[in-house]
């Protein structure tokens, strides 16, 4: 079993520790929040007194944190991890942060260091059952895989430093557009005189089949478990969604991509976001294009 340092312990890093733990993993957790410490020590986690402190004698060394910012300066700010961290170490960051902040903390950590962000939302994160998009050095995620895989279903290694987070806003680029646009069929069915459980039974038999239909219908009653069903509680929210097409946006810029449908879909969920439905599940923008029409 290895030596784990966990800082970050928030609404999806808390249920990550404790899958280490249960996996009989040993954690030494950190966060700036007190609080938030207190679900994992209870669970078995020990306590340390700060982001170096946890690093120290760990083998694997894990972060969980809001942005980009955050990352830098935990990483490699004063006092940071990655000094305090072991010679033979591999540091893992999870967060959702843009491509160029985790290649350029990457290269600075001075230790095989994985960007490794997850897709599968809070559900996942306590079920055990995220996806990891990891990029970095084929060894680091040899020897990390087992690690994600206590607290995933899926790891994917995606190529090296960055590849994760390009991954990952390129999966959430795709969702967006495709919740949007499976939403705006459900209005224009509405006005059409269409049933919602007609529409989904054609379509998600048809071409028109997507993930966004099948697993996550943004109506209730076709997909008994998705959040329309329980007045779009997240799930994954409106807030998240945006920021990830804002990173999408940031590496679409960076690098001369054509994304029209990403833009627009990013100025949709900022509308949303900024008349109140930020925390809201992302499949909640349907009531937004319903309203608008
Ligand atoms: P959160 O705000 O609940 O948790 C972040 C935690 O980091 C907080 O407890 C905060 O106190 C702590 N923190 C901030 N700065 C710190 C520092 N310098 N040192 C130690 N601790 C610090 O956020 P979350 O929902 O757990 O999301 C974390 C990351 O996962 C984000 O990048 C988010 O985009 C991504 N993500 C979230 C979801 C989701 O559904 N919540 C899904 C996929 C990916």
């Amino acid at each position: 079993m290895a030596r784990i340092g966990f800082v970050g312990l928030g609404n999806m890093g808390g249920p990550m520790a404790r899958n280490l733990l249960k996996a009989g993993h040993q954690v030494a957790v950190f966060d700036i929040v007190p609080a938030a410490l207190e679900g994992v020590v209870a669970a078995g986690a020990s306590r340390a007194e700060s982001a170096a402190a946890a690093a120290r004698g760990a083998e694997f060394l894990l972060t969980m944190l809001p942005a980009g910012q955050h990352v830098r300066d935990a990483w490699t700010g004063a006092g940071g991890m990655a000094a305090a961290s072991e010679a033979g170490a591999v540091l893992v960051d999870c967060s959702t942060i843009d491509v160029a902040t985790a290649r350029e903390v990457a290269a600075a950590a001075g230790r095989p260091m994985l960007d490794a962000p997850v897709s599968g939302g809070v559900m996942g994160a306590e079920a055990g059952t995220l996806t990891f998009m990891v990029g970095g050095p084929e060894d680091a995620f040899a020897r990390a895989e087992p690690i994600l895989r206590a607290m995933g279903r899926t790891v994917v290694h995606c190529g090296g430093a960055g590849a994760g987070q390009a991954a990952k806003v390129c999966n959430n680029m795709m969702l967006a557009a495709t919740m949007i646009v499976t939403s705006e069929a459900f209005v224009l069915a509405e006005r059409l005189g269409l049933s919602h459980q007609a529409l989904f039974d054609v379509a998600s038999k048809s071409s028109g089949a997507s993930w966004a239909l099948t697993t996550y219908c943004p109506v209730p009653g076709p997909v008994p478990a998705s959040p329309a069903n329980r007045d779009y509680r997240p799930g994954f929210s409106a807030a998240l969604m945006a920021k990830d097409l804002g990173l999408a946006q940031e590496a679409a810029q960076a690098t001369g991509a054509a994304t029209p449908l990403g833009a627009q879909a990013l100025e949709l969920y900022r509308r949303f976001v900024e008349t109140g439905g930020g925390s809201t599940d992302f499949s909640g923008i349907i009531r937004m294009l319903r309203e608008t029409g």
